[in-house]
């Protein structure tokens, strides 16, 4: 069935063993999170194999689902969590990042019930201004935090480059190494964990300069696709030929390039843009927006444009392929990291899982 989304299992566990060794020499553990892929269990599998401890999502239904397909792991929750999912958090994680004292004191009341000692990591918000408290707050914070049953503060933690699209750097998760140490004196936690993310921070491990202190870092795009978005950059030790996607050709016309036509804005409320080439020879292939991300789609023939999309239909301009495309054909796309989490989800699309090369 197309479209069909090929996930390529022996490429992953090259990318989680080559980003292990390279945590490992330095004393750093590595979170491998899977919710880019919507935590497809055989990826989440081949990270266990290969090397990672800890599997990171910010969605407990995905933990779920691991957990039905039989895979146990230690699960840390990424996404701070909602009042209303916190029974299943400390039923199905192991421990979650967290950021409010009103979350702390509902988690406390369900881990106590449990009879558990349940983890949590403070987030510190060092300026990407997503989730987490103030660096000067965090101390009162904790303060406040410790009084609670049922929850240990395991570590700090902060994340980078997604709200905000702010860098890490030596300066803002040596902050959080302060932030930590503080914590830590306050806690008396042995195995504190400093925690730091996503990919980007990657790039600090390599060139040595992630700051001492820093013994965890939670990391999804660079082994699932083998790319570094932060810094615009392929992994070079890393594989890119990790997720594909095919779609089949349903239509291949000549047509001009500018409709014809009052216009109005399409079917997403946007007014597109069209410039005049003349005639062009086009390609429907049937997939859409449903289904995929479609402005992170890259054919694998680079004489081959993505023109558009709706719903259900991509347009591609083929005039400069070689070969000649036809109704029936299968065109094969690399994808970006937003296009793998729609593919991922979306029930339209088939995943086929190749087990070796
Ligand atoms: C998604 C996420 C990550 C992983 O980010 P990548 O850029 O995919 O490596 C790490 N930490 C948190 C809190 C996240 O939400």
């Amino acid at each position: 069935m197309f479209p069909k989304l090929k996930i390529n299992l022996p490429a992953i566990a090259h990318n989680v063993k080559e980003v292990v060794s390279r945590a490992e020499e330095k004393g750093v553990e590595v979170v491998g999170v899977v919710k880019g892929c919507s935590a497809q269990p055989e990826v989440a599998s081949v990270f266990l194999q290969n090397g990672f401890r800890w599997i990171g999502d910010s969605r407990i239904l995905n933990f779920r689902r691991l957990i039905e397909a039989g895979i146990r792991a230690n699960f840390l929750l990424l996404r701070i969590p909602m009042l209303t999912e916190l029974a299943d958090v400390v039923s199905m994680s192991a421990a979650t990042l967290i950021s409010e004292i009103e979350t702390i004191k509902h988690l406390s009341n369900i881990a106590s019930f449990a009879n558990k000692v349940y983890d949590v990591i403070v987030m510190v918000d060092v300026g990407d201004l997503r989730e987490g408290v103030l660096p000067e707050d965090v101390e009162a914070f904790v303060k406040e935090a410790r009084l609670y049953e049922g929850v240990r503060i395991a570590g700090v933690g902060t994340n980078l480059n997604c709200y905000g699209a702010v860098l890490p750097t030596v300066e803002n998760l040596s902050l959080l190494v302060d932030v930590g140490e503080k914590v830590k004196r306050m806690v008396s936690v042995e195995d504190f964990v400093v925690s730091a993310g996503g990919t980007g921070t990657l790039k600090l491990l390599e060139d040595g300069t992630l700051p001492k202190g820093v013994n965890q870092l939670r990391i999804g795009e660079a082994v699932l696709l083998g790319v570094d978005t932060p810094h615009q950059r392929k992994v070079p030790y890393l594989r890119q030929d990790t997720f594909s996607l095919m779609a089949e050709v349903v239509e291949v016309k000549i047509k001009p390039s500018v409709p014809i036509g009052e216009q109005s804005v399409d079917a997403f409320g946007k007014l597109p843009h069209f410039e005049d080439r003349g005639l062009r020879k086009r390609a429907i292939v049937a997939i859409g927006r449903q289904d995929v991300m479609v402005d992170l789609l890259y054919p694998v023939d680079d004489n081959i444009e993505v023109l558009g999309a709706s719903s259900d239909h991509t347009i591609l301009d083929v005039t400069d392929v070689q070969d000649d495309i036809a109704v029936g054909d299968i065109v094969e796309f690399n994808v970006g990291y937003g296009a793998m989490l729609l593919a991922t989800t979306s029930p339209y699309v088939e995943k086929e899982i190749v087990k070796t090369e």
